[in-house]
């Protein structure tokens, strides 16, 4: 699994379990110590998160099922979807991310919130580490750290493990957003310490259809600062 891309893997598990941690928690919070852009980036992903939530109670609803969620974070999807009665496992490659997830479910549980028979499980574990069978596989806003070829192996990988249903959102390469990258490039923020990268629907969707699946839904989110296409896989 770490053939390719491992570089990338142990940069970008540096960086979320440092700076990267910092700076989205923050976003991924709700105080209001967050600036304009970090908050543009939050309203975004809230809306991507939505959309899941929506699709997943269109369908019948969690309640019972298995979820895996690789790459939770601070647990903005795990934790609505254990509430709703799924038996989640979140797993992230920041031990940080996963330990701020099990905290933040915690803390919700703590003021309340009718806790689920099946508590969550969060867990430090690059996605590809992940191993077991889940009715649903979930993987928001990850992919953008990765280049395609190793975007590749990690479908392969979730696809291994999904039955019924796998989730999945990116940065889509339009030629707007190109253009856009390539601006940001050129006037680079202090926390820009990750590379982005942009992949094309296409790639995507023929990694998914290789390893059995046949896009049935489709979304996109644009903020300002943020930008997702989500897709739903259900199996061919
Ligand atoms: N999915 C969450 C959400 O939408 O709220 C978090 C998105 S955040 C932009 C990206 C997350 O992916 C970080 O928490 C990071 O640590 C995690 N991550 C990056 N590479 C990973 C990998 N190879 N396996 C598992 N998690 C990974």
């Amino acid at each position: 699994a770490q053939a390719s891309g491992g570089d990338e893997m142990a940069s970008v598990k540096k960086y979320f379990n440092t700076e990267g941690f910092q700076r989205w928690n923050k976003i991924y919070g709700e105080t209001d110590e967050v600036n304009k852009v970090q908050l543009d980036i939050r309203t975004g992903h809230a809306q991507t998160v939505g959309k899941v939530l929506n699709w997943l109670d269109e369908e019948g609803g969690v309640t019972g099922t298995t979820v895996c969620d690789a790459g939770c974070g601070t647990g903005s999807l795990a934790i609505p979807l254990a509430l709703r009665g799924a038996a989640v496992s979140a797993s992230d490659i920041s031990e940080a991310m996963a330990n701020e997830a099990r905290r933040r479910y915690e803390a919700t549980v703590a003021k309340g919130v009718q806790a689920p028979s099946t508590p969550p499980k969060f867990e430090a574990l690059d996605l590809e580490s992940v191993s077991g069978k889940y009715h649903t596989v979930t993987c928001l806003d990850v992919m953008i750290h990765y280049p395609q070829d190793k975007v590749n192996g990690m479908i392969e990988h979730l696809s291994s493990l999904a039955e019924e249903r796998l989730i999945i959102s990116f940065a889509p390469k339009t030629l707007a957003y190109s253009i856009l990258k390539r601006v940001g490039e050129l006037f680079p923020g202090p926390s820009k310490a990750t590379r982005a990268y942009l992949h094309a629907e296409a790639d995507v969707e023929a990694a998914l259809n290789k390893a059995g699946w046949k896009v049935t839904k489709r979304e996109m989110t644009a903020t300002q600062f943020y930008f997702s296409r989500l897709l739903e896989a259900t199996r061919a």
